[in-house]
């Protein structure tokens, strides 16, 4: 039986060890879990890849507003631009922006999303898996991996530190969101465990002390944005790791740093909207225009 595995350390000894890819050992170890086959496992991966491409089906092209009304159209006003001029970094680079903000959008009108590892930051693993297959022509069995692989990589942190917003800033959300996307982009164009470690790594480096301040208290501003910016953020992880590039900080204690952060980080930066964007001149205004609007109502 494989033993529970709560470090990216104890992972890579195992992969190696086992000559196993991390897709390989986590499937096992959650048909172990779940007292399961591996298929099982695999059936249950795939059925939650399908719920993100509906998702993004739905979300490419409803322009539904959300309650607040403040997002909610911003997918195909993207979608739209792009089918005049196309983006500087080409057609890939528009399916990861247009799926994310698409499964954000699905996630404000209470559409169902699959939460990975949040509601908040649900849009930013499957643009990535379903974008880049979809451009690279990379087959289902190939996303299923990948999914599991990002599914290691939440799991394994949530060993060190909460994965809400309200307890660890977005950094545990989006930033673990893109942290996910990184290592499941390294593992669908072959990448080692090694490589993979180190795309974590060098994604949540860079999203240290992202706070979560959401204005209005409501997962939209700035959540639904930032679901395609931290994207292209595990892009860039992806791109230095399979290079060869390392983090000089290993995973473990980038992680480590990312739980301490969260809990220096103020209680008003914590969801609470207390503080940072959501006690901005404009927010206090959105927030005061929808208490009047709903007064009575909630
Ligand atoms: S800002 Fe807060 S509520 Fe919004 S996605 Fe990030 S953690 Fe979630």
């Amino acid at each position: 039986m494989i033993k529970d595995i709560r470090t990216f350390s104890d992972l890579l000894e195992i992969c190696t060890n086992e000559n196993k890819t991390i897709c390989e050992v986590f499937e096992l170890q959650e048909a172990n879990f779940q007292e399961i086959s591996v298929e099982q496992v695999r059936l249950r991966v795939k059925k939650a890849l399908d719920a993100m491409k509906n998702a993004i089906e739905i979300g490419l092209t409803s322009k539904e507003k959300s309650i607040s009304g403040q997002c909610g159209d911003d997918c195909v006003r993207l979608k739209e631009r792009y089918s005049k001029k196309h983006a500087i970094f080409g057609e890939c680079f528009e399916k990861i922006t247009t799926y994310a903000l698409a499964t954000s959008e699905e996630n404000l009108r209470m559409g169902k999303i699959v939460a990975c590892p949040t509601a908040g930051s649900c849009g930013i693993v499957p643009s990535v898996i379903i974008g880049i297959s979809e451009e690279y022509k990379f087959d289902e069995n190939t996303q299923i991996d990948a999914l599991i692989t990002a599914g290691a990589v939440a799991t394994i942190v949530s060993y060190k530190m909460s994965l809400a917003g309200a307890v660890g800033g977005c950094q545990a959300e989006c930033g673990v969101a893109s942290a996910m996307a990184a290592a499941a982009v390294t593992q669908m164009f072959g990448g080692s465990v090694k490589q993979i470690l180190n795309a974590v790594a060098l994604c949540l480096k860079n999203i240290l002390g992202l706070t979560c301040d959401p204005v209005a208290g409501l997962v939209e501003i700035p959540c639904v944005k930032r679901n395609p910016f931290l994207a292209i953020n595990s892009i860039t992880a992806f791109e230095f790791a399979i290079s060869d590039i390392e983090s000089k900080i290993p995973t473990d204690e980038v992680v480590d740093a990312m739980a301490q952060i969260g809990e220096l980080m103020s209680p008003t930066l914590k969801e609470s909207s207390q503080a940072g964007l959501a006690k901005t001149k404009t927010a206090v205004e959105i927030d005061k225009k929808l208490k009047d609007k709903y007064k009575g109502k909630i």
